[in-house]
């Protein structure tokens, strides 16, 4: 998200009105502009130690409830191995953020602010602004000759993935021009079906702080019914091969692009159908090329077979593009797909 970083001080015009004006609606704030969390998100600043020295630092601040905080602590965003990463478990108490396993750490919040310092003799401060980066990708126009697939009213291009519920219209629910799961009315799945293609989807997590790992935004965004992109919440945390971004089981991102819940978010794809010669027999597995947020996280990967959870393994058929009920609140905005090779 580097090229599309919204840097506004809280300081400046305060905490509402930056994420209003940072980011498209609803963008870190739900429905009428209330912000999901003071203190989650990316923060940027930097470090001062006591002999004058300044040393930048960014923070991931993941909400885990109850005015808990995980605060992941880097020296820049975006890298899997920065020249060092930390991170502190901290609680929030009125304006006040306490790290508990570092008693003699002071901070403050005010107006998207973090101002704190230790009390030792090596004393450092420490300053921080609240950020908001979006994906320089999100509402991307589909190229003419793509194949709309939601544009924020109509399900007509789905289906439900159950056989037997196909005639029963699809039952997640659409309003203000998103697509949400409707947990247990089971996966959808476009009715045409794709081989090579280009795919553009959005999407944004629901905010869950209390649940944890697979049970927090969990769904997913299945090529050709058979290849897991998988959608969690994995906001802040190291990036594996079943969080955000991920190829299911198959593939961790190169790097965590994982947005904040709330946050919309766009997956860019490039896919490959597997390849056969005349005997059947597999000359190419199928390659994906996934953008997250505007980043490459899996470049030409292959992809040995279908993840868990495919719609079948008939892997030489074109196949739907289906997305997940994982039981949770997980929204889509801006689908389409460009046919490569049709
Ligand atoms: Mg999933």
């Amino acid at each position: 998200m580097n090229a599309s970083v919204c840097v506004r001080p809280f300081a400046a015009c305060g905490l509402a009105m930056v994420l209003s004006s940072c980011a498209p609606s609803g963008s870190a704030t739900r429905g009428g502009g209330e912000l999901l969390d003071p203190v989650m998100g990316d923060w940027q600043g930097h470090r001062v130690s006591v002999d004058g020295s300044v040393v930048p630092i960014t923070v991931q601040a993941i909400a885990l409830g109850e005015q808990k905080y995980r605060f992941v602590v880097q020296n820049r965003f975006d890298v899997r191995d920065s020249s060092f990463t930390v991170s502190y478990e901290g609680m929030l108490d009125g304006s006040r953020l306490g790290v508990p396993e570092h008693p003699s750490w002071v901070a403050t919040i005010e107006d998207g602010v973090i101002a704190g310092r230790t009390t030792l003799s090596e004393a450092v401060h420490f300053g921080l602004n609240h950020i908001v980066r979006l994906s320089p990708n999100l509402g991307a126009t589909a190229p003419e000759g793509a194949v709309g697939l939601f544009n924020g009213t109509s399900l007509e291009a789905w289906e439900r993935r159950e056989v037997k519920q196909r005639e029963t219209p699809v039952g997640w629910k659409v309003f203000d021009g998103v697509l949400e799961v409707v947990p247990g009315t089971g996966d959808i799945m476009t009715k045409r079906k794709f081989a090579d293609f280009q795919l553009h989807i959005e999407f944004r997590s629901p905010f869950m702080p209390e649940a944890r790992g697979q049970a927090r935004g969990n769904s997913g965004v299945y090529l050709q019914g058979r290849y897991e992109v998988q959608v969690l919440d994995s906001y802040g945390l190291k990036g594996e091969d079943n969080e955000c971004g991920g190829i299911y089981k198959v593939s961790a991102p190169r790097v965590n692009m994982c947005a904040p819940p709330g946050q919309w978010q766009s997956y860019d794809v490039a896919f490959r159908a597997p390849r056969f010669g005349p005997d059947g027999t597999k000359r190419d597995d199928a390659r994906v090329t996934v953008v997250h947020n505007g980043i490459v996280i899996h470049e030409n990967l292959a992809i040995p077979g279908p993840t868990g959870g495919a719609i079948d393994e008939d892997v030489q058929l074109p196949g739907p593009l289906l997305l997940q009920d994982h039981g949770n609140l997980v929204q889509y905005r801006n689908i389409w797909i460009y046919e490569l090779n049709p």
